[in-house]
């Protein structure tokens, strides 16, 4: 028998489905509190729903559809990458980052204000991919990388969550646990949106891939319920910052993405200024994202200071142009404190010059901008290098002294290829890279 998913139905699909069997609307809200708000795992476990209606449902092949986690890998900084097995069999990657020192403040709340900190520094990003390691933490130092020129609010960072590198407020973050055990909960989820991706960005494996499939909502939607349900999240007393930055190009799969957005608000309760999209450059996309009322941010991923660089590692460029991506950015009403993001993979020698940052200062002046710079990951089968720290550190200060709040992203997970940029459906057969086999390819 066929079997059918509630998770991913939305109130009006449910009280269609109960109508169906002869059953009133509030027997739909019912199941959507159970499976959104309780996130059980079974039917079994809505027990506000009686035995004979779960039988019926069970019987008609329904089931919670929850994806199932088929693998984890622990990395030595906390960070979790777990293999989602959907119920066709494909597979996607999903990434928990969790932050027990209070160090993360990129979802833009209060709370986060008040909580200084200091970005990675360029030597400590570079070297924690050399040695496929997370840097042990220092002492707090001040603030002397921040932004010139924006207003940050005291140290404030808007942005996507936890790849943001925060420390200093003297926690001692060497005993990673699940929040509720670090005693201080808040975590970033990173999401896929696809199984692969049809973009082909030079330097990512996930392009390796291709394209499989479109993730439906309920899929994008489910692993975020399944990462909460490991952890034991309590949503309203846990922070969660939601980063759409997995696998796959959100924008093109749009309707299940933000559809996946409003069951994540509405049905699990995560507030949508808690989340981030990133895009490689959809137009069509961007357009549609600037009139939705209920929107993560967005970051683009920008990655190159002009078309010729742009076109050379992401080929996508030929159909819309900086320019064009630009101008389409510009047009979102943004939010009171919110930025848009644009993230740069610093590829040595290719995008990581002084000039290139001159470039970018000239692209993103006058915009309510930040810039999140990403050492490049390294993958198997891709011809890059990482940049020097020195370039990197030329980069970033050049810019902040341009005026643009600019901040380097913190790898995480790099050990167990969690990284931006590394995720392929891998497992480590032993801990470490080297047992590292791509699967399903
Ligand atoms: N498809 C979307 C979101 C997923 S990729 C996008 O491209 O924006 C998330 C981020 O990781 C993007 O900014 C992308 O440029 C970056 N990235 C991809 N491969 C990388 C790598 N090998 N090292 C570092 N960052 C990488
Ligand atoms: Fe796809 Fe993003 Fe990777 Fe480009 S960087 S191939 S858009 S996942």
């Amino acid at each position: 028998m066929e079997t059918r998913a509630l998770f991913g139905m939305g109130l009006e699909e449910l009280t269609e489905l109960m109508a169906g069997l002869g059953q009133k609307p509030y027997r739909a809200r019912q199941v959507w509190e159970g499976v959104y708000k309780q996130r059980v795992a079974s039917l079994d476990e809505v027990t506000t729903l009686p035995t004979v209606l779960r039988e019926e449902l069970a019987a008609a092949g329904w089931r919670v559809g929850l994806p199932v986690m088929a693998q984890t890998a622990v990395s030595v900084d906390g960070t979790e990458r777990y293999l989602m097995r959907m119920a066709d069999g494909e597979t996607v990657e999903t990434v928990w980052m969790p932050d027990g020192d209070g160090g993360e403040r990129g979802d833009g709340s209060e709370a986060a204000v008040e909580e200084a900190g200091e970005v990675e520094t360029a030597e400590e990003a570079v070297a924690g991919s050399k040695n496929g390691r997370q840097q042990v933490p220092r002492d707090a130092r001040n603030d002397s990388k921040k932004g010139k020129g924006n207003d940050n609010g005291g140290g404030e960072v808007v942005g996507d969550g936890g790849y943001w590198s925060r420390r200093g407020n003297g926690r001692d973050r060497s005993n990673f646990g699940t929040l509720a055990e670090n005693g201080f909960r808040r975590a970033t989820i990173c999401i896929s949106s696809q199984v692969g991706c049809a973009v082909n960005c030079q330097f990512c494996l996930t392009a390796k891939l291709g394209i499989r499939r479109n993730l439906t909502a309920g899929e994008i939607a489910g692993q975020v319920a399944a990462v909460l349900n490991r952890h034991g999240i309590q949503i309203g007393k846990d922070r969660i910052n939601l980063v759409f930055m997995g696998m796959g190009e959100p924008f093109l799969n749009y309707d299940e993405f933000m559809k996946s957005v409003r069951l994540l608000v509405e049905g699990i309760g995560i507030p949508e200024s808690r989340m981030t999209v990133s895009t490689s450059g959809i137009l069509p996309g961007i357009e549609a994202f600037a009139k939705e009322t209920v929107r993560p941010k967005l970051a683009l991923s920008l990655n190159a200071s002009n078309d010729g660089v742009r076109e050379e590692i992401m080929p996508i460029t030929r159909k819309w142009n900086i320019a064009a991506l630009l101008e389409a950015v510009q047009k979102i009403p943004l939010r009171t404190r919110e930025w848009v993001t644009f993230e740069y993979v610093l590829l040595g020698g290719v995008n990581d010059q002084p000039v290139h940052a001159r470039e970018v200062l000239a692209l993103l002046a006058g915009m309510r901008a930040k810039v999140n710079l990403i050492v490049w990951n390294p993958g198997p089968g891709i011809a890059y290098h990482q940049p020097t720290p020195e370039d990197v550190a030329v980069f970033q200060g050049m810019l902040i002294e341009g005026g643009i709040a600019t901040y380097i992203r913190r790898p995480r997970g790099r050990d167990i290829y969690a990284a931006c940029g590394q995720l392929k459906r891998t497992v480590a057969e032993e801990s470490g890279v080297q047992g590292l086999v791509a699967i399903g390819v």
